[in-house]
């Protein structure tokens, strides 16, 4: 198409194995990057045009960076446009750049296809530029990119682990501190088996929104009793326990999510850590009730999904993943029982909704990198 030899670079989707709501409450989430990418073939040019085609939507479109950016058609250009206008905010001297992209990251399924874009565009148009940025940086800019160019107000967790991932290994964020940890994840004996529900309800929008106000007034609310009380990352269990007969129901149940999901979720990579699934798993199961009875924001479909694996007796653990009423399940299977596994999820689900969910069994895999 443009009759130059690329270099090629690539970034991962992810899926979060736990840590579910917790990004927006300063809390702890424990992603993994999937080894399913988004690969950028990309050549430099001399003047600042930025040419980029997309071989998944078969769409083409260019843009110039010397001229005034747009934000928010509501196109995937938004991506990709935004990104590398965020980073010549800060201080990136980014060049044109021809682009040609292909992913095998399910686009809308809720294992980021939009990081994975965000963060290998990113890359491709720095290096390109032969300019450096420290990874961090760049998944702040991603996540800038979707909160100005795109109007999602996402959390930094889809990026970083974009950005950070590590083949064999979860990534402990601390979305307070962006501290980071890698977590060894070793999937010799258990395998990581995505489920997609291929639905998206109406409500997950307006449901999020919801959500991060009923946490935010569970802070005011607490601070009379818990002077200082910044997010409800720092409010402890016991405090909890203490207080909670003070909120309203709704709320109390909303922060009892929050507080002992955050706590699953620093057991769950301890538990990794020692090689130990059967407590990861356990860790995963009570997550779900927890998203499903305390912070509502499971469907029929994610639930049965999760009643279906939990039949099959090498299951270790299984949980909704992501923001919910939707979206995909997260299973944690022996793999002495991944064959049961895949054949009777498609059989139970479908004889209920009378179709069939996706499956992905997935490695944790790298984060963005030249190939
Ligand atoms: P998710 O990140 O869960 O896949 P999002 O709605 O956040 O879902 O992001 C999906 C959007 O990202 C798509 O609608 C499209 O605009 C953009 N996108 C992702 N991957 C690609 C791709 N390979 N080519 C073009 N656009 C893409
Ligand atoms: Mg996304």
């Amino acid at each position: 198409m443009y009759g130059r030899e690329p270099r090629l670079f690539r970034a991962p989707g992810r899926v979060n194995l736990i840590g579910d709501h917790t990004d927006y409450n300063e809390g702890f989430v424990l992603p993994m990057a999937l080894d399913r990418e988004t690969v950028v073939a990309g050549a430099a040019r001399a003047d600042f045009t930025v040419r980029v085609h997309s071989l998944d939507l078969n769409v083409a479109a260019e843009f110039d960076l010397k001229e005034p950016g747009e934000k928010r058609r509501g196109s995937w250009l938004d991506y990709v446009e935004g990104i590398a206008r965020v980073l010549q905010e800060r201080g990136a001297s980014v060049r044109g750049a021809d682009l040609m992209l292909h992913s095998d990251v399910p686009i809308g399924a809720g294992l980021s296809s939009s990081a994975a874009l965000e963060i290998s565009v990113g890359l491709a148009l720095l290096s390109l530029s032969g300019q450096s940025f420290e990874r961090t940086a760049l998944a702040l800019a991603a996540q800038r990119t979707e909160h100005e160019y795109v109007g999602i107000n996402s959390g930094i967790m889809d990026q970083l682990i974009s950005a950070l991932g590590r083949r064999g290994h979860a990534l402990l964020i601390d979305c307070r501190s962006l501290e980071t940890k890698q977590i060894p994840l070793e999937t010799q004996d258990v395998a990581i088996v995505i489920c997609d529900t291929r639905v998206k309800h109406e409500l997950a929008s307006s449901a999020y929104n919801t959500r991060r106000a009923e946490c935010e007034r569970a802070v005011e609310l607490l601070r009379a009793y818990v002077p200082g009380l910044r997010s409800l990352r720092d409010l402890t269990a016991i405090d909890f326990f203490r207080y909670e007969r003070f909120l309203p129901d709704v709320i109390q149940r909303r922060c009892r999510h929050v507080v002992t999901e955050n706590g699953r979720t620093l057991t769950a990579a301890a538990a990794l850590e020692d090689g130990n699934f059967d407590l990861m798993g356990r860790a995963m199961y009570f997550s779900h009730e927890s998203l499903r009875d305390d912070y509502e924001v499971s469907c029929p479909e994610l639930d049965l999904l999760v009643e279906i694996a939990a039949s099959v007796p090498g299951t270790l653990g299984a949980r909704m993943t992501g923001g919910g009423f939707g979206g995909c399940t997260v299973n944690l299977v022996r793999r002495a029982s991944l064959a049961e596994f895949q054949t009777i999820i498609p059989r139970k689900f479908s004889a209920a909704f009378s179709y069939e969910p996706a499956l992905y069994p997935a490695e944790p895999g790298d984060g963005a990198e030249e190939i």
